[in-house]
């Protein structure tokens, strides 16, 4: 595949490298080869260098599908890629080398610099693709919604199983064959349902436990489709909800709308953050909200920016982030509201379609 758009990145990777003074980067995460290339093998490398058409380092299993996948000049080795990267480097005689430190293993660096002839230097280039790769094009904003619309999809179809007796680990997994029959490679992390108790776990992983009637139910869900991920969170009662469930959502309820009415062009995602954090500190919530307000995603779940209280990013039209506070109080349970949104001039855009009113099972 060589669209403009590849081509497009390729050159802003390039005139960033260039800026640096160096003449080659070696591009070493999958992730960014996969971004930069094309190439979605489990195995690869990238040498860019600008007004060059780039090479992509594969082994035999792939060979065919880089083929197919890419538009780079493919070396397929039978050894460790690092080591036909530095034959590479020697061959075309660079010198000023550009690596991702942020990504590269200690031994894999220590592996390349081994092999490089004296006078030739390895330069961190720190996240200069992660920097790009935060500002999504039209096409990557319309692949996010159609991962977020399998996961919403499957969210709906899984939760008409939730119900009392039934395991954690059931509904995760209905929810995950869901994803999948709609289209989905995989979760695109570990699906999160958390009943009751468990659920002031923010990071729970399913159980063998089952529901039971007048708890909560939280479920944090996203798919991986066409290599884009989504996220979102709804949390639901099984029964009727108490006044003190009732209080709590809206709360968190208000923090989010409160948080994504912030979300716009140029403003720092430190202050979406404190929106979120404002309204729950009202509300007397705000020490049980001890994880940032949300995340940038696209090819990986966790990108940038953080919404968090020290990231000062300003937010950029095209940017696509989480918004997510959430409220957890040991013994009574957590309650998280959730999701996807694109930035836009003027605001966000909604990506996740599913209501956020309190949701009895
Ligand atoms: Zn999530
Ligand atoms: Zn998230």
């Amino acid at each position: 595949m060589l669209d403009t758009e590849t081509i497009h990145r390729r050159h802003a990777v390039s005139s960033a490298v260039g800026a640096q003074g160096l003449e080659a980067l070696v591009v070493s995460a999958l992730v960014n080869v996969r971004y930069l290339s094309g190439f979605t093998g489990s195995n690869g490398a990238l040498v860019l260098e600008p007004d060059r058409e780039p090479v992509l380092f594969t082994d035999p299993r792939y060979q065919l599908q880089a083929a197919q996948e890419t538009s780079c000049r493919v070396r397929v080795s039978k050894g460790p890629l690092v080591e036909a990267v530095s034959k590479h480097i020697v061959r075309r005689r660079l010198r000023r080398i550009g690596f991702e430190n942020t990504r590269i293993s200690f031994e894999a660096h220590r592996a390349l610099d081994k092999d490089l002839p004296m006078g030739v230097t390895l330069s961190p280039v720190g996240t200069v693709i992660e920097q790009l790769r935060m500002v999504k094009s039209a096409t990557e904003i319309e692949l996010i919604r159609k991962s977020m619309l399998v996961a919403s999809t499957a969210f709906k179809r899984a939760i008409r199983r939730a119900r009392p007796g039934v395991t954690e680990a059931e509904l995760a997994a209905e929810i995950d064959h869901q994803m999948r029959r709609l289209g989905a490679q995989k979760p695109a992390f570990e699906t999160i349902v958390a009943s009751g108790p468990r659920s002031a776990l923010p990071h729970a992983s399913p159980t063998q436990l089952a529901l039971k009637p007048n708890q909560l139910l939280l479920i944090d869900m996203g798919a991986s489709r066409a290599g884009y991920a989504s996220d979102m969170t709804r949390t639901l009662f099984l029964g009727s909800p108490p006044a003190k469930v009732q209080r709590v959502y809206r709360a968190v309820l208000q923090a989010q709308l409160a948080a994504i009415a912030s979300v716009r062009e140029g403003a720092a995602a430190g202050d979406v953050d404190l929106a979120a954090r404002r309204r729950l500190r009202a509300e007397g919530l705000d020490r049980a909200f001890m994880h940032s307000t949300g995340h940038g995603l696209g090819l990986e779940i966790h990108e940038s920016p953080r919404l968090g209280r020290r990231d000062k990013t300003m937010l950029r039209a095209g940017m696509v982030v989480t918004v997510e506070p959430g409220v957890y109080l040991e013994g009574f349970g957590g309650i998280r509201i959730e999701d996807t949104v694109a930035v836009t001039t003027h605001g966000c855009e909604i990506l996740t379609p599913d209501s956020k009113e309190l949701t009895a099972l």
